[in-house]
């Protein structure tokens, strides 16, 4: 889904005319609500005339709305516009290696409702416990919800909407879109954690992100994955499988092995999983395993030693694999989403310092900020799937 650039609209030659400037109207409401008619056409070339039919079709298709009046600039007071927020239009499923959110959102992705559940590593219960809430879900809403996104930690194919590997619970050729989709009629949208969050960040993220054509995200949980946005879309390589960057060799005896079982990727120096096992070892301590990634963070946020040793300590193998990606693509900007991102005034300068390592010897350097996407980037990734097709440039068939 191509998010368009605002700045050079003339890039997109392949639509008909009505549709890209449909899309600038769209997203100027989108961006910069509550906007009035005029403001709009101060900002673009469009005509009024234009607009306001624009307009008029937006809200007879529910997108958009009328808030009320804005600032009289010597004549009438002008209408302010928005996005419709009246009801929820997507559904989004998280589904993680420990737990499954299921989340209703507005057009604007404001999450309205949700639910999460333990996944089971049993695709069947898995998806028969989706499946039900998607159905209470719709039931309440009664008919406003348009489309379900699903975001699965592994390897998916979008075309076929099917689960291609997921390595934590081995589960191989699971059709995720279709089982649901013949459960409700609804269409549903599927892809990999870190391209839906990528995605996410292009259409919801801090202005710095959202207005770059090329940037990276490094999404830090169980494992470590990575969304490449190249010109504004997910770049997916072929067969859809770019991005695997989890698996790039760094060095060798991680503190965990991999999800793919060995010991010398990324994500078994820089996962959630290796932060535990730093901290594990660092307090001498059994019973340090059973702390959960969030508690680590609170603790370490808390002024612990331990805590902040290991979080620094993971954070430096993250800058490492960062540092490779920048040199590889020099993207504008880098975003390290996670719970990882909560605890960055303690972790940012052990994350740049290999980037500026790489600066010194004349090579690409990029801005890393932490995202913005708040506390489940997941899950905001998952309904973005549907949102993003909203507001995204029609092709030209
Ligand atoms: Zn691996």
């Amino acid at each position: 889904m191509r998010r368009l650039d605002l700045r050079k609209t003339q890039a997109a030659r392949l639509n008909t005319i009505r549709d890209i400037n449909r899309q600038i109207v769209l997203n100027y409401i989108r961006e910069r609500e509550p906007i009035s008619r005029a403001e709009i056409a101060r900002e673009t070339d469009l005509q009024r005339s234009t607009i306001s039919a624009i307009v008029e079709a937006l809200t007879a298709e529910g997108l958009v709305e009328e808030v009320g009046e804005g600032e009289s600039t010597g004549g009438r007071r002008p209408t302010l516009l928005r996005l419709r927020t009246k009801e929820a239009i997507a559904i989004g499923v998280a589904i993680t290696p420990t737990c499954t959110t299921v989340a209703t959102s507005d057009l604007a992705g404001r999450v309205v409702e949700q639910k999460q559940f333990l996944t089971d590593p049993d695709p069947d219960n898995t998806l028969a416990e989706v499946i039900g809430l998607v159905r209470e879900f719709s039931v309440r809403n009664k008919g406003s919800i348009e489309a379900v996104g699903v975001s699965l930690p592994g390897l998916v194919d979008p075309s076929t909407g099917t689960a291609v590997y997921v390595p934590y619970f081995k589960w191989r050729d699971i059709p995720i879109a279709k089982t649901i989709s013949t459960a409700f009629g609804l269409p549903v949208i599927i892809d990999n954690d870190a391209n839906a969050v990528a995605l996410a960040e292009l259409w919801f993220g801090r202005p710095e992100v959202s207005d770059a054509r090329d940037f990276i995200l490094v999404l830090v949980g169980e494992g470590v994955g990575t969304g490449i946005i190249f010109d504004g879309q997910v770049y997916r390589g072929q067969h859809g499988a770019a991005g695997e960057f989890g698996h790039m060799v760094i060095g060798t005896q991680a503190p965990v092995p991999c999800s793919c079982g060995n010991r010398d990727c990324w994500e078994a120096f820089s996962s959630e999983r290796a932060a535990q096992a730093r901290y594990q070892k660092l307090s001498g301590d059994d019973h340090a395993a059973l702390i959960d990634f969030r508690e680590l963070v609170d603790r370490a946020l808390g002024g612990e030693g331990n805590a902040i040793a290991a979080l620094v300590e993971t954070a430096h193998y993250l800058g490492i694999g960062i540092s490779n990606l920048v040199v590889g693509f020099s993207p504008e900007a880098v975003v390290v989403g996670g719970e990882i991102a909560r605890a960055w005034p303690l972790v940012e300068d052990a994350l740049k310092e290999t980037i500026e390592h790489s600066v010194r010897r004349g090579l690409p350097s990029a801005t890393i900020l932490p995202s913005t996407l708040g506390e489940n980037p997941v899950l905001r990734g998952a309904l973005s799937l549907v949102l993003a097709g909203k507001f995204a440039a029609a092709f030209a068939a």
